[in-house]
């Protein structure tokens, strides 16, 4: 991955594709959660494929688009017609393709601004949660990290939990990724970047974007502290 999707770390793709480079391997990197978040350049990065999924950046869900390096070919896995170079059969998405280069268009003119304006308040919550709240870890690099993420593990208590009391307050949160959300599973990321088990059950993943206000960051740091308290009243983990 180019940008982890759950704790929002970038990760050094082209000290990666030197590696792979030297032992003849190809490198795919999946771009889905950078481009349109941040700078990304194929060429830069020196990957032989990248992907990349239109509703990350504002376009429609159900499209996305491979950059396939000159000279690499590449297997289909949607077999049939010779659509697309042969590369995807099936008729074009004529409605997501139009979507989706739309959607791109508008990130490019307006990539710089949504950083600038996203990161410090990505910056603001973080800070504003570890200040407010005892016991929260960080997930992911401080950083070098997509300007739209924020990632903890409030201890003691379940991230399930106060996502139904961050959503009575109007706070659209996950616990987890879409991956493991459902399946009330600890996420392997938290538990691969060595968060504990326990841990890992009270992640809280916060996704700002071109919308998100000062406001709506000042919310959080209002509603949730009371929330957290209440919580960790009825936790039988917790007997600070
Ligand atoms: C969202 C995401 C996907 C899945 O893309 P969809 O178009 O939603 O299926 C894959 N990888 C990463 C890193 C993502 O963030």
């Amino acid at each position: 991955m180019h940008a982890n999707n759950e704790i929002g770390t970038i990760e050094p793709i082209s000290e990666l594709s030197k590696i792979t480079k030297e032992k003849g391997v190809l490198l795919h990197t999946d771009a889905a959660m950078s481009v349109g978040n941040i700078p990304v350049d194929a060429a830069e990065l020196d990957v032989d494929m990248l992907s990349m999924s239109a509703h990350k950046f504002y376009g429609p869900k159900g499209i996305g688009a491979i950059y396939v390096k000159k000279g690499v070919r590449i297997v289909p896995f949607i077999h049939g017609g010779i659509q697309e170079d042969g590369r995807r059969a099936g008729a074009d998405n004529v409605p997501g393709i139009v979507g989706m280069g739309k959607a791109a268009e508008i990130a490019m003119e307006e990539l710089s601004d949504r950083v600038k304006k996203i990161t410090p308040l990505r910056d603001k919550l973080i800070k504003g949660l570890t200040e407010k709240i005892e016991y929260v870890q960080v997930n992911g690099h401080l950083t070098n990290r997509l300007p739209g993420n924020v990632n903890v593990c409030i201890e003691y208590i379940e991230g399930e939990a106060m996502l139904l009391f961050l959503n009575k307050e109007g706070v659209a949160a996950s616990s987890g990724s879409t991956c493991t959300s459902k399946a009330l599973k600890a996420s392997h990321v938290l538990l691969a970047i060595g968060v504990s088990d326990a841990a890992a059950q009270g992640s809280l993943l916060f996704s700002l974007g071109r919308d998100t206000t000062e406001e709506d960051i000042d919310h959080v740091l209002t509603v949730l502290p009371p929330i957290v308290e209440r919580l960790r009243a009825m936790s039988p983990i917790y007997n600070k």
